[in-house]
């Protein structure tokens, strides 16, 4: 029997939904939920994501500051900047849009916006709290992936879930979180010897390694959950995961499509977490 299809564009909907009831009663409380965005340089792939996000911001009534700052920019104006909207109350969640220039230190802005503030879930201090179970905001790739297990019912606990990819971005936090929900997790990699070897075990397997077709049926177990985050363009400008959908969807018993499975949550994790933001913020001052 073909998978079952996961589809992000559906959750994302609903979850958006729940956002406007949550937006308005901030706005009872004269609260309007605010986001930085630092668009550094003029990489036109950076400009389009941060589009895409300043539109759902827009969409759910959340207030975007988009800033674009050039590509000449140093490192001592773009922290200065950072500490002032770290500092400025009707900004809940700053942005910086990576990847930024080669002279920016990348660690430092990372570290300069306000933990309370890193909605991207980037700052040290959240990746330390995704090990220790602290995290203000996780990051929001591998947030949607938990999100969209959850909505379709799919058990974590003591499952064996396969990760590959080990990006500090998507890979590791997505295997830190799913070991916080009791899977038993490995982690594959470029260097990893004879791929197939863990993929075959997985009860949930979950790639992001920005490769083409990596994942192909014989790579994975009868019944298997399988969750693509790649986003490839190929030489026809179509968009592709890293999974052989065609072939994996007729072993898998969920799969994500590509597009239309795991993308559409990034998003919307974005906005959930400068929501929840101006939530603790308001909760703060209040008390
Ligand atoms: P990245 O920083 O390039 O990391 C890729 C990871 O995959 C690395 O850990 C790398 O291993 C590993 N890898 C590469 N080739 C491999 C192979 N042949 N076998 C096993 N592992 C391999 O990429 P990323 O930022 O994590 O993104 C990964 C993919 O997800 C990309 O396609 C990206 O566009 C997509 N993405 C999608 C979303 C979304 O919203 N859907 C969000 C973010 C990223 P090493 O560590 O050994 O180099």
């Amino acid at each position: 029997m073909p998978a079952r299809i996961i589809d992000g564009r559906a959750l994302a909907k609903a979850m958006r939904g729940g956002f406007v009831t949550r937006i308005e009663a901030l706005g009872a409380e004269g609260v309007t939920p605010g986001l930085a965005v630092l668009l550094i340089g003029d990489d036109p792939a950076s400009a389009v994501y941060v589009g895409r996000k300043v539109k759902a911001c827009a969409a759910v009534g959340i207030a975007s500051f988009t800033e674009r700052l050039p590509a000449s920019i140093s490192n001592a104006e773009l922290l200065g900047r950072i500490v002032e909207l770290n500092a400025d109350p009707a900004i809940h969640g700053i942005l910086v849009q990576l990847p930024l220039p080669a002279h920016i230190d990348m660690a430092r802005v990372l570290e300069t916006i306000s933990a309370d503030k890193d909605v991207d879930g980037f700052h040290l201090y959240n990746v330390g709290g995704l090990v220790t179970g602290t995290t203000v905001f996780s990051p929001c790739t591998p947030y949607g992936v938990v999100k969209l297990l959850e909505y379709e019912n799919i058990p974590i606990e003591g499952q064996n879930v396969v990760v590959v990819g080990a990006s500090n971005i998507v890979g590791k936090p997505m295997a830190l979180m799913l070991m916080a929900r009791d899977a038993t997790v490995s982690i594959c990699h470029a260097k990893t010897r004879d791929l197939a070897q863990y993929t075959i075990l997985a009860d949930i397997l979950v790639v992001a390694a920005g490769v083409p077709r990596l994942i192909v049926p014989q790579m994975i177990k009868h019944g298997a959950v399988v969750i693509d985050v790649g986003i490839n363009r190929l030489p026809d400008g179509s968009i592709t995961g890293d999974v052989d959908f065609e072939g994996v969807s007729q072993k898998a018993s969920a799969i994500t499509p590509v597009p239309g499975g795991v993308g559409p949550m990034t998003v919307t994790m974005l906005l959930d977490n400068t929501i929840r933001s101006a939530e603790r913020a308001h909760a703060l001052h209040r008390h």
